[in-house]
């Protein structure tokens, strides 16, 4: 009952490859003998988007990782082993961390809904508010939204610089730098957050250069400092 289904996928798959072999003659084969990507994407899970699709990229060009509000935790052996395999084995010269305005996990971290088991994932995004509080609470509700898409991509990028694998391969002086971009639902364009790190003694700063581009709420001091206590 399955595979019937799924009959039309199949089908999908069987037009596809032989369009692509008719197209260029042997891609198949010599995907098969080696993967060379030059870049690692790390992404949300939504089915809106798509890795390959979004940055025109074939098969074999881009290794992928994605999770629920693509997140970066130190404690994440699936998310370290596919850095990992892609620094120091297939040497990807840029790790991309792309998150995308309108995220469900971001926007279940910062309205406090409860959506199971994913809560507890969903905590490193939540502390990513708590962290910039300051420069997040006083805006308007939607802008408040893409900010934390775009600040949750910042500290992901952060964790990515810190990893030891990234350090390891800097201080090696391998050629790799990590980026951060927010992707926008409703014009399918990705926006350079403006956070590139290549190096280990950049990341501190650019860090800070990134984080300070979203002003504290200057003219809220009351409130401020109601929050803090
Ligand atoms: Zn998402």
């Amino acid at each position: 009952m399955m595979t019937q289904d799924l009959r039309h996928l199949l089908d999908n798959n069987r037009a596809w490859a032989a369009r692509m072999e008719l197209e260029r003659p042997g891609f198949f084969q010599k995907l098969a003998r080696q993967q060379t990507p030059k870049y690692l994407w790390i992404g949300c899970s939504d089915s809106r988007v798509p890795a390959n699709e979004i940055i025109a990229l074939d098969p074999g060009e881009v290794f992928v990782h994605r999770n629920i509000a693509n997140v970066v935790v130190h404690s994440d052996l699936n998310a370290l082993s596919v850095i990992q395999f892609a620094v120091d084995h297939l040497k990807v010269e840029h790790i991309m961390v792309v998150g995308h305005y309108g995220c469900g996990g971001v926007l279940a971290a910062l309205r406090g809904t409860r959506v199971g088991l994913a809560d507890n994932w969903l905590r490193h995004v939540y502390d990513v508010k708590l962290r910039h509080r300051s420069r997040i609470e006083h805006l308007p509700i939607a802008q408040m939204e893409d900010v934390m898409c775009e600040m949750n991509v910042i500290e992901q990028v952060g964790n990515v610089a810190m990893s030891n694998v990234l350090q390891d391969a800097w201080a090696r002086g391998q050629n790799v730098s990590v980026h951060g971009w927010c992707y926008g639902l409703k014009d399918g364009l990705a926006k350079d957050l403006g956070v590139t790190m290549s190096n280990a003694g950049e990341v501190v700063n650019v860090f800070r250069g990134a984080i300070k581009r979203y002003p504290r709420d200057l003219s809220g001091g009351v409130r401020a400092s109601v929050a803090l206590q």
